[in-house]
């Protein structure tokens, strides 16, 4: 539907900016958005009832999610103060560049990659430079210095597994943008549970690095909208200055906290999708399809016989629903599909092959 007339103009520098889209389908198989194909656990499910109906909801929230956030520190072997918790870690993300970016200040992106860092850094007003992968995506250690001594940006981000292309982000990569960046660094680990190291390890308050992390992935908690991030305490305590008051509700305190009681059964999940990933991977090796290797919950790949918009609807009218980042800059032709059910992805596999026959 067009919007009406606006009566009143928006920010000059919004007014050429898109909003962040992931259009959602009403289909049988749902591969789009990398979210857990299970359910949490039942006893998850049990416990949050019955402390829900304790909550005295006349009463504002823990302000300091307090055991949600030593809940977490314990999970992590950090301190409480070196934990930030938001409403998904698009919210952490958001906080640390409205604290840290804004007008006059640069934010570093190496594409592709996450959209929204570059995106949350144009609303606060930011300046990004976006920095260009190699053609097989990796980073390219060169191209990172010229980017970094140039645009001197007070936030350089990576993401690792990087999200669409899948790829993790080696621990030497990692050290050297740490070596290089004049200013914060963001290891964007909404896939870390997949992968097979994680930035956590480096995290010292004397040291500008910071990693975010969410529950919607293998917590399968996307719908309680709950992430967060580990880095120094003097940048927790900037962020608790940003950050509106109470923003965490007690229903997601509640959830969160109670969810890493299931730390065994959420690794179970992670073995699963790893499996069935693979899986995936192999069946691609027998498709003219060329895939990316990854080290999360979901793969790009790109058809050699057939465009990827014409594969991704040939899909979706077998009622199968995957990305299409066919359009997307620097990613012509790819798909990405989230790793679903062992039989969602047997689907998956069968119509590919039907439509790339
Ligand atoms: N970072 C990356 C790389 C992601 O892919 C996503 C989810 N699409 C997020 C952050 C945001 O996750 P959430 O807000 O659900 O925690």
């Amino acid at each position: 539907m067009p919007a009406s007339p606006a009566l009143v103009p928006v920010r000059d520098d919004l007014e050429a900016l898109e909003g962040y889209h992931s259009p959602q389908v009403d289909v049988a198989v749902r591969l789009n958005t990398n979210e857990s194909p299970v359910a949490p656990p039942d006893g998850w499910r049990d416990a949050f009832a019955a402390e829900l109906s304790r909550v005295e909801w006349h009463r504002y929230p823990d302000r300091a999610a307090t055991s949600l956030r030593e809940g977490i520190a314990a999970l992590h072997g950090v301190r409480p103060d070196q934990v930030f918790a938001a409403n998904g870690s698009n919210e952490v993300l958001q906080t640390l560049l409205l604290t840290y970016a804004g007008p006059g200040r640069t934010v570093a992106t190496f594409e592709p990659t996450y959209q929204l860092h570059g995106h949350i850094a144009r609303l606060t007003g930011a300046t990004v430079a976006e920095g260009e992968r190699a053609a097989d995506f990796t980073l390219d250690l060169q191209e990172v210095e010229r980017v970094l001594a140039d645009a001197q940006p007070v936030v350089t981000f990576l993401c690792s597994p990087n999200n669409p292309t899948g790829l993790e982000e080696p621990a030497s990569h990692v050290a050297a943008v740490l070596a290089a960046a004049p200013g914060l660094v963001v290891v964007d680990e909404a896939y870390g549970q997949f992968a097979s190291w994680t930035a956590l390890d480096l995290i010292d308050d004397a040291r500008p690095l910071v990693v975010t992390r969410t529950f919607s992935k293998t917590w399968s908690m996307a719908g309680s909208r709950l992430g967060y991030l580990i880095g120094p305490s003097w940048l927790v305590a900037e962020l608790d200055k940003v950050i509106l008051p109470y923003h965490l509700d007690s229903a997601k305190q509640i959830a969160g906290r109670l969810a890493l009681r299931y730390v065994d059964e959420m690794e179970e999940r992670v073995k699963l999708i790893i499996t069935e990933r693979e899986r995936i991977a192999a069946a691609f090796a027998t498709l003219p399809v060329d895939a990316f290797p990854s080290g999360a919950n979901f793969i790009l790949f790109r058809p050699r016989t057939m465009g990827g918009r014409a594969v991704w609807q040939a899909l979706l009218d077998r009622d199968i629903l995957v990305r299409d980042c066919s359009s997307w800059p620097r990613l012509d032709d790819c798909l990405r599909v989230t790793v679903g059910t062992p039989s969602e992805n047997d689907l998956f596999v069968a119509a590919l092959r039907e439509v790339l026959a």
